[in-house]
């Protein structure tokens, strides 16, 4: 960060942004505000460059062809590798993920390359979509409570030997793999299948992006009743017997 600014962008909103995924901007914003940060929020369509100078860049979810447009168009920009090697912080959302790493099926049933910013491939599941709520335990090293959030992806994401699970699926497909893995993380980059919007349901995801953006260990604490809230609704539901 500099200027005490955070940069905050928003990748490609015309073509990836399913099930209120533009929420998780919405929340990443406010709760740096919150903090008294200066937010620069740059929303990127997909005819524009991806800057190289942002902390912190999220991509959400997407219908099969306006994700292989994506993958073309970023993999052609080549900027987003650039913000990653400069320390930028990087969560993305289903298609979004799927696009991060090595390859995905694309809506011809072609092997798309991704851009391998995560050591992840995906394929199409042979059964039916995973659609639906989902619980699970993040990975303890994070710190962070249960994982809360809906899922509707034909895409399985098997994880290379680099790549971390991001969380132990209780309720849900999430990968799709039957490991009961969901998401995956490799450093500074992070995928998930949870849309909800995923951090307006996981709040203190987001401020873990922030704490990673800042270089610090901790935030002030801000009031999360209604997020609260939110979560003991949504984890409640997904407990109930379908
Ligand atoms: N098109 C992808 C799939 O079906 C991602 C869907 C999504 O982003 N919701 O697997």
């Amino acid at each position: 960060m500099s200027d005490n600014q955070l940069r905050l962008v928003w990748i490609y909103p015309d073509l990836l942004s399913t099930y209120g995924d533009q929420g998780n901007a919405l929340v990443v914003e406010r709760r740096a505000r919150q903090r008294g940060l200066d937010v620069a929020r740059l929303d990127v369509r997909s005819d524009q460059p991806i800057p190289t100078s942002g902390d912190i860049y999220l991509i959400g979810g997407g219908e099969d062809r306006p994700q292989r447009l994506a993958a073309e168009r970023l993999r052609r920009d080549g900027h987003l590798h650039r913000a990653v090697e400069n320390g930028a912080i990087v969560f993305s959302v289903c298609a979004g993920y799927q696009i991060l790493g090595h390859e995905f099926i694309n809506d011809l049933g072609q092997r798309e390359p991704g851009l391998g910013l995560l050591d992840v491939v995906s394929v199409r599941g042979e059964k039916e979509r995973c659609v639906g709520d989902v619980l699970a335990d993040i990975d303890p090293q994070l710190g962070l409570p249960q994982l809360t959030g809906f899922e509707n992806h034909q895409g399985v994401t098997h994880l290379g030997p680099t790549a971390r699970p991001l969380a132990r699926v209780l309720v849900g497909n999430g990968n799709g793999t039957g490991d009961g893995t969901e998401g995956a993380y490799n450093g500074t980059v992070f995928g998930t299948y949870m849309h909800g919007p995923v951090l307006a349901r996981n709040p203190l995801i987001a401020d873990l992006l922030l704490k990673l953006a800042l270089d610090v260990n901790a935030l002030p604490p801000i009031d999360d009743r209604w997020y609260e809230a939110l979560r003991d609704e949504r984890i409640s539901a997904a407990q109930q017997p379908a």
